[in-house]
Protein backbone atom coordinates (compact mmCIF):
# COMPACT_ATOMS: atom_id res chain seq x y z
CA UNK A 1 0.00 0.00 0.00
CA UNK A 2 0.97 3.87 -0.42
CA UNK A 3 -0.35 7.10 -0.03
CA UNK A 4 -1.45 9.35 -2.81
CA UNK A 5 -3.02 13.14 -2.64
CA UNK A 6 -6.22 13.38 -4.27
CA UNK A 7 -9.25 15.46 -4.93
CA UNK A 8 -12.38 14.22 -6.82
CA UNK A 9 -14.20 17.79 -7.00
CA UNK A 10 -11.88 21.20 -7.94
CA UNK A 11 -12.53 24.31 -5.00
CA UNK A 12 -9.69 25.16 -2.35
CA UNK A 13 -6.96 23.36 -0.53
CA UNK A 14 -9.36 21.53 1.57
CA UNK A 15 -10.27 19.44 -1.58
CA UNK A 16 -6.94 17.50 -0.96
CA UNK A 17 -6.78 14.52 0.86
CA UNK A 18 -4.65 11.75 1.53
CA UNK A 19 -5.66 8.11 0.68
CA UNK A 20 -3.81 4.66 0.96
CA UNK A 21 -4.31 2.46 -1.51
CA UNK A 22 -2.38 -0.60 -4.02
CA UNK A 23 -0.01 1.60 -6.34
CA UNK A 24 -0.41 0.89 -10.15
CA UNK A 25 2.41 -1.51 -11.81
CA UNK A 26 4.30 0.47 -14.57
CA UNK A 27 2.79 -0.65 -17.98
CA UNK A 28 4.99 -1.08 -21.13
CA UNK A 29 7.36 1.92 -21.58
CA UNK A 30 6.98 3.13 -18.23
CA UNK A 31 8.61 3.86 -15.00
CA UNK A 32 7.55 3.56 -11.02
CA UNK A 33 9.70 5.94 -9.10
CA UNK A 34 9.57 6.27 -5.57
CA UNK A 35 9.39 9.81 -4.31
CA UNK A 36 12.08 10.69 -2.03
CA UNK A 37 10.57 14.55 -2.26
CA UNK A 38 8.08 16.35 -4.69
CA UNK A 39 8.12 19.68 -6.17
CA UNK A 40 5.29 22.39 -5.42
CA UNK A 41 4.33 24.69 -8.07
CA UNK A 42 1.92 27.66 -8.91
CA UNK A 43 0.37 25.38 -11.76
CA UNK A 44 -0.70 22.69 -9.36
CA UNK A 45 -3.04 24.97 -8.09
CA UNK A 46 -4.19 26.02 -11.44
CA UNK A 47 -5.17 22.21 -11.74
CA UNK A 48 -7.03 21.86 -7.93
CA UNK A 49 -9.19 25.39 -8.59
CA UNK A 50 -10.33 23.95 -12.10
CA UNK A 51 -8.25 26.71 -13.96
CA UNK A 52 -6.19 23.70 -16.03
CA UNK A 53 -8.84 21.08 -16.18
CA UNK A 54 -7.67 17.51 -14.83
CA UNK A 55 -8.43 14.44 -17.28
CA UNK A 56 -10.87 12.77 -15.04
CA UNK A 57 -12.23 12.55 -10.97
CA UNK A 58 -10.76 11.35 -8.22
CA UNK A 59 -7.09 13.52 -9.80
CA UNK A 60 -3.93 12.85 -8.81
CA UNK A 61 -2.11 16.00 -8.91
CA UNK A 62 1.61 16.95 -9.32
CA UNK A 63 4.21 16.47 -12.34
CA UNK A 64 6.97 17.03 -10.26
CA UNK A 65 9.31 14.30 -8.24
CA UNK A 66 12.77 13.12 -7.48
CA UNK A 67 13.25 9.79 -6.30
CA UNK A 68 14.55 6.55 -7.00
CA UNK A 69 13.40 3.61 -9.66
CA UNK A 70 11.50 0.99 -7.82
CA UNK A 71 10.11 -0.97 -10.87
CA UNK A 72 10.24 -0.79 -14.86
CA UNK A 73 7.56 -1.89 -17.39
CA UNK A 74 8.44 -3.70 -20.50
CA UNK A 75 10.72 -2.17 -22.98
CA UNK A 76 12.10 0.45 -20.93
CA UNK A 77 16.62 0.54 -21.26
CA UNK A 78 16.84 3.88 -20.63
CA UNK A 79 16.76 3.27 -16.11
CA UNK A 80 16.88 1.25 -13.88
CA UNK A 81 15.67 -0.47 -10.48
CA UNK A 82 17.64 1.29 -8.03
CA UNK A 83 18.49 4.76 -10.52
CA UNK A 84 18.07 8.49 -8.56
CA UNK A 85 15.58 10.21 -11.58
CA UNK A 86 13.54 13.54 -11.44
CA UNK A 87 10.88 14.79 -13.61
CA UNK A 88 9.12 17.92 -14.43
CA UNK A 89 6.41 16.68 -16.73
CA UNK A 90 4.99 13.70 -15.86
CA UNK A 91 1.05 12.96 -15.53
CA UNK A 92 -1.09 13.95 -12.77
CA UNK A 93 -0.07 12.56 -9.13
CA UNK A 94 3.32 13.43 -8.48
CA UNK A 95 1.72 13.75 -4.61
CA UNK A 96 2.71 10.66 -3.62
CA UNK A 97 4.86 7.98 -2.14
CA UNK A 98 4.99 5.84 -5.55
CA UNK A 99 4.35 7.84 -9.20
CA UNK A 100 4.01 5.47 -12.40
CA UNK A 101 5.36 7.99 -15.57
CA UNK A 102 6.37 7.24 -19.17
CA UNK A 103 10.62 6.53 -18.93
CA UNK A 104 10.77 9.23 -21.29
CA UNK A 105 9.97 11.90 -18.96
CA UNK A 106 12.46 11.02 -16.23
CA UNK A 107 15.96 12.06 -16.33
CA UNK A 108 18.79 10.45 -14.67
CA UNK A 109 20.49 12.42 -11.43
CA UNK A 110 24.52 13.74 -11.40
CA UNK A 111 25.54 12.45 -8.36
CA UNK A 112 25.54 16.32 -7.07
CA UNK A 113 22.14 17.28 -7.33
CA UNK A 114 20.25 15.66 -4.27
CA UNK A 115 16.59 14.88 -4.20
CA UNK A 116 14.75 17.93 -1.86
CA UNK A 117 17.30 20.01 -4.87
CA UNK A 118 16.05 18.56 -8.27
CA UNK A 119 12.32 18.29 -6.51
CA UNK A 120 12.81 22.48 -5.86
CA UNK A 121 14.65 22.96 -9.32
CA UNK A 122 13.28 20.48 -11.91
CA UNK A 123 9.95 22.11 -13.36
CA UNK A 124 11.29 25.84 -12.25
CA UNK A 125 14.79 25.68 -13.64
CA UNK A 126 13.82 23.48 -17.07
CA UNK A 127 11.23 27.24 -17.38
CA UNK A 128 13.93 29.84 -16.71
CA UNK A 129 15.85 27.47 -18.90
CA UNK A 130 13.58 27.98 -21.81
CA UNK A 131 12.18 31.72 -21.02
CA UNK A 132 16.19 32.90 -20.65
CA UNK A 133 17.85 31.00 -23.33
CA UNK A 134 14.77 29.82 -26.23
CA UNK A 135 11.85 32.35 -26.14
CA UNK A 136 14.12 35.76 -26.35
CA UNK A 137 17.80 34.20 -26.36
CA UNK A 138 19.40 36.78 -23.98
CA UNK A 139 23.50 37.58 -24.80
CA UNK A 140 24.23 39.25 -21.42
CA UNK A 141 24.20 43.37 -21.59
CA UNK A 142 20.62 43.40 -21.60
CA UNK A 143 17.79 45.03 -19.24
CA UNK A 144 14.62 43.08 -18.23
CA UNK A 145 11.91 42.91 -16.31
CA UNK A 146 10.98 39.97 -14.25
CA UNK A 147 8.16 39.55 -11.80
CA UNK A 148 7.70 37.87 -9.00
CA UNK A 149 11.51 37.77 -8.93
CA UNK A 150 11.79 36.41 -4.68
CA UNK A 151 9.28 33.55 -5.89
CA UNK A 152 10.17 29.65 -7.19
CA UNK A 153 11.42 30.06 -10.97
CA UNK A 154 12.28 34.17 -9.94
CA UNK A 155 14.58 33.29 -7.86
CA UNK A 156 15.93 30.98 -10.37
CA UNK A 157 15.65 33.39 -13.18
CA UNK A 158 17.26 36.31 -10.77
CA UNK A 159 20.58 33.66 -10.91
CA UNK A 160 20.50 32.95 -14.17
CA UNK A 161 20.14 36.45 -15.60
CA UNK A 162 23.54 37.37 -13.31
CA UNK A 163 25.13 34.53 -14.77
CA UNK A 164 24.64 35.82 -18.23
CA UNK A 165 25.56 39.31 -17.32
CA UNK A 166 21.51 40.63 -17.92
CA UNK A 167 20.14 43.33 -15.64
CA UNK A 168 17.20 41.82 -14.39
CA UNK A 169 14.69 44.16 -12.62
CA UNK A 170 12.26 42.01 -10.35
CA UNK A 171 9.11 43.06 -9.20
CA UNK A 172 8.34 42.02 -5.83
CA UNK A 173 5.51 42.80 -2.78
CA UNK A 174 7.45 43.59 -0.08
CA UNK A 175 11.09 44.85 1.47
CA UNK A 176 12.35 41.18 2.64
CA UNK A 177 11.35 39.77 -1.17
CA UNK A 178 13.41 42.62 -3.06
CA UNK A 179 16.51 41.61 -0.11
CA UNK A 180 16.07 38.11 -1.36
CA UNK A 181 15.77 39.11 -5.26
CA UNK A 182 19.24 41.21 -4.49
CA UNK A 183 21.27 38.35 -3.13
CA UNK A 184 19.91 35.97 -5.81
CA UNK A 185 21.78 38.43 -8.22
CA UNK A 186 18.72 40.69 -9.35
CA UNK A 187 19.99 44.34 -11.15
CA UNK A 188 17.31 46.32 -8.96
CA UNK A 189 13.82 45.48 -7.66
CA UNK A 190 10.50 47.61 -7.61
CA UNK A 191 8.04 46.99 -4.57
CA UNK A 192 5.17 47.32 -6.94
CA UNK A 193 2.79 47.62 -3.91
CA UNK A 194 4.55 51.33 -3.09
CA UNK A 195 5.71 52.20 -6.56
CA UNK A 196 4.52 52.66 -10.29
CA UNK A 197 6.47 49.56 -12.27
CA UNK A 198 6.54 52.04 -15.31
CA UNK A 199 7.71 54.84 -13.95
CA UNK A 200 10.10 53.17 -12.18
CA UNK A 201 11.38 50.94 -15.28
CA UNK A 202 11.54 54.10 -17.24
CA UNK A 203 14.05 55.97 -14.50
CA UNK A 204 16.38 52.47 -14.15
CA UNK A 205 16.62 52.22 -17.97
CA UNK A 206 16.89 56.01 -18.52
CA UNK A 207 14.07 56.17 -20.79
CA UNK A 208 14.70 53.46 -22.66
CA UNK A 209 12.20 50.96 -21.19
CA UNK A 210 13.25 46.69 -21.53
CA UNK A 211 13.15 44.77 -24.75
CA UNK A 212 11.45 42.01 -22.55
CA UNK A 213 9.20 41.74 -20.01
CA UNK A 214 9.09 37.82 -18.33
CA UNK A 215 4.82 38.36 -16.75
CA UNK A 216 4.02 35.39 -14.39
CA UNK A 217 1.43 37.15 -12.82
CA UNK A 218 -0.87 37.53 -15.25
CA UNK A 219 -4.06 39.88 -14.72
CA UNK A 220 -3.34 42.66 -12.32
CA UNK A 221 -0.01 43.18 -14.29
CA UNK A 222 -0.65 42.77 -18.16
CA UNK A 223 -1.00 46.31 -18.74
CA UNK A 224 1.45 47.60 -16.92
CA UNK A 225 3.80 44.99 -18.34
CA UNK A 226 2.96 46.43 -21.78
CA UNK A 227 3.79 49.88 -20.37
CA UNK A 228 7.51 49.05 -19.50
CA UNK A 229 8.18 47.63 -23.44
CA UNK A 230 10.26 49.72 -25.60
CA UNK A 231 9.54 50.00 -29.17
CA UNK A 232 8.61 46.35 -30.94
CA UNK A 233 9.34 44.63 -27.74
CA UNK A 234 8.19 40.90 -26.34
CA UNK A 235 5.61 40.12 -23.69
CA UNK A 236 6.45 36.87 -22.49
CA UNK A 237 2.71 36.10 -20.34
CA UNK A 238 3.71 32.70 -19.21
CA UNK A 239 1.72 32.30 -15.64
CA UNK A 240 -1.73 33.79 -13.90
CA UNK A 241 -1.19 34.04 -10.19
CA UNK A 242 -3.19 36.59 -10.14
CA UNK A 243 -6.23 35.53 -12.83
CA UNK A 244 -5.97 34.67 -16.56
CA UNK A 245 -5.22 36.99 -19.24
CA UNK A 246 -8.53 37.37 -21.16
CA UNK A 247 -10.90 39.63 -23.61
CA UNK A 248 -7.15 40.98 -25.22
CA UNK A 249 -7.46 43.62 -27.79
CA UNK A 250 -4.74 42.91 -29.99
CA UNK A 251 -4.69 46.30 -31.19
CA UNK A 252 -3.34 47.52 -27.96
CA UNK A 253 -0.24 45.85 -29.16
CA UNK A 254 -0.06 48.50 -31.77
CA UNK A 255 -1.26 51.46 -29.49
CA UNK A 256 1.86 50.60 -26.86
CA UNK A 257 4.27 50.72 -29.92
CA UNK A 258 4.16 47.56 -32.19
CA UNK A 259 5.14 44.75 -29.49
CA UNK A 260 5.02 40.88 -29.50
CA UNK A 261 3.23 38.67 -27.36
CA UNK A 262 3.84 35.25 -26.53
CA UNK A 263 2.41 32.57 -24.28
CA UNK A 264 4.94 29.89 -23.99
CA UNK A 265 4.41 26.55 -21.52
CA UNK A 266 7.31 24.32 -20.42
CA UNK A 267 5.33 21.70 -22.29
CA UNK A 268 6.12 23.83 -25.46
CA UNK A 269 9.19 23.55 -25.43
CA UNK A 270 10.23 20.54 -23.60
CA UNK A 271 8.35 18.71 -26.68
CA UNK A 272 10.93 15.80 -27.87
CA UNK A 273 13.81 14.25 -25.79
CA UNK A 274 16.52 15.61 -27.22
CA UNK A 275 15.27 18.68 -25.84
CA UNK A 276 13.73 17.86 -23.11
CA UNK A 277 17.94 16.13 -22.34
CA UNK A 278 19.49 19.59 -23.84
CA UNK A 279 17.36 21.42 -21.01
CA UNK A 280 18.02 19.34 -18.50
CA UNK A 281 22.09 19.48 -19.48
CA UNK A 282 22.10 23.40 -19.60
CA UNK A 283 20.43 23.32 -16.08
CA UNK A 284 22.56 20.59 -14.43
CA UNK A 285 25.71 22.92 -15.63
CA UNK A 286 24.48 25.85 -13.79
CA UNK A 287 24.25 24.10 -10.77
CA UNK A 288 27.39 21.86 -10.95
CA UNK A 289 29.28 25.51 -11.46
CA UNK A 290 27.63 26.79 -8.31
CA UNK A 291 26.02 29.58 -10.44
CA UNK A 292 22.71 28.37 -9.92
CA UNK A 293 21.59 27.56 -6.22
CA UNK A 294 18.14 26.53 -5.02
CA UNK A 295 16.85 27.70 -1.76
CA UNK A 296 14.28 25.86 -0.53
CA UNK A 297 12.35 28.09 1.55
CA UNK A 298 9.75 25.54 2.53
CA UNK A 299 8.99 22.27 3.68
CA UNK A 300 5.98 20.29 3.87
CA UNK A 301 4.88 16.59 5.07
CA UNK A 302 2.84 15.58 1.67
CA UNK A 303 -0.12 15.07 3.91
CA UNK A 304 -0.05 18.62 4.50
CA UNK A 305 -0.07 19.64 0.58
CA UNK A 306 -2.72 21.87 1.02
CA UNK A 307 -1.20 24.11 3.74
CA UNK A 308 1.48 24.34 1.08
CA UNK A 309 -1.05 25.65 -1.43
CA UNK A 310 -2.73 28.24 1.35
CA UNK A 311 0.85 29.79 1.80
CA UNK A 312 1.90 29.76 -1.89
CA UNK A 313 -1.55 31.14 -3.25
CA UNK A 314 -0.85 34.38 -0.48
CA UNK A 315 2.56 35.02 -1.59
CA UNK A 316 3.62 34.01 1.93
CA UNK A 317 6.59 31.64 0.08
CA UNK A 318 9.78 32.47 -1.39
CA UNK A 319 12.44 30.17 -3.47
CA UNK A 320 11.06 26.38 -3.66
CA UNK A 321 8.43 24.76 -1.86
CA UNK A 322 8.94 21.00 -1.42
CA UNK A 323 6.70 17.86 -0.19
CA UNK A 324 8.40 15.07 1.73
CA UNK A 325 6.42 11.90 1.46
CA UNK A 326 6.24 10.12 5.18
CA UNK A 327 7.97 7.01 3.37
CA UNK A 328 10.84 8.73 2.07
P1 LIG B 1 5.98 31.72 -7.03
O1 LIG B 1 6.82 31.16 -5.95
O2 LIG B 1 6.60 32.71 -7.97
O3 LIG B 1 4.68 32.33 -6.37
C1 LIG B 1 3.89 33.25 -7.06
C2 LIG B 1 4.31 34.70 -6.75
O4 LIG B 1 3.59 35.56 -7.62
C3 LIG B 1 3.94 35.16 -5.35
O5 LIG B 1 4.88 34.81 -4.37
C4 LIG B 1 3.83 36.66 -5.53
O6 LIG B 1 5.10 37.28 -5.38
C5 LIG B 1 3.43 36.82 -7.01
N1 LIG B 1 2.04 37.26 -7.14
C6 LIG B 1 1.67 38.43 -7.69
N2 LIG B 1 0.34 38.55 -7.66
C7 LIG B 1 -0.15 37.45 -7.07
C8 LIG B 1 -1.46 37.03 -6.73
N3 LIG B 1 -2.56 37.76 -7.02
N4 LIG B 1 -1.61 35.85 -6.09
C9 LIG B 1 -0.55 35.09 -5.81
N5 LIG B 1 0.73 35.45 -6.10
C10 LIG B 1 0.93 36.62 -6.73
O7 LIG B 1 5.34 30.50 -7.87
P2 LIG B 1 6.08 29.52 -8.91
O8 LIG B 1 7.53 29.76 -8.91
O9 LIG B 1 5.56 28.15 -8.69
O10 LIG B 1 5.48 29.99 -10.30
C11 LIG B 1 5.63 31.34 -10.73
C12 LIG B 1 4.74 31.60 -11.90
O11 LIG B 1 5.30 31.01 -13.06
C13 LIG B 1 3.31 31.09 -11.78
O12 LIG B 1 2.42 32.03 -12.34
C14 LIG B 1 3.33 29.86 -12.63
O13 LIG B 1 2.09 29.51 -13.14
C15 LIG B 1 4.30 30.26 -13.72
N6 LIG B 1 4.94 29.12 -14.38
C16 LIG B 1 4.74 28.98 -15.72
C17 LIG B 1 5.34 27.96 -16.41
C18 LIG B 1 5.21 27.88 -17.87
O14 LIG B 1 5.92 27.08 -18.50
N7 LIG B 1 4.35 28.66 -18.50
C19 LIG B 1 6.15 26.94 -15.71
C20 LIG B 1 6.36 27.22 -14.31
C21 LIG B 1 5.74 28.27 -13.67
P3 LIG B 1 5.13 38.80 -4.79
O15 LIG B 1 4.56 38.67 -3.40
O16 LIG B 1 6.53 39.22 -4.80
O17 LIG B 1 4.24 39.59 -5.71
Amino acid sequence: MARFVQFTHTGGPEVLEVVERKPAEPGAGEVRVRNRAVGLNFIDIYVRNGLYPAPGMPSGLGTEGAGVVDAVGEGVHSVRVGDRVAYAQGPLGAYAELHVLPAGKVVRLPDFVDFETAAAVMLKGLTVQYLLRQVYPLKGGETILFHAAAGGVGSIACQWARALGVKLIGTVSSAEKADLAMKNGAWATIDYTRENVPDRVRELTGGAMVPVVYDSVGRDTWLTSLDCLHKRGLMVSFGNASGPVENVNIGILNQKGALFVTRPSLNGYADTRERFEAMCSDLFAMLESGQIRVSIDQRYPLALAGDAHAALASRKTTGSTILIPESS
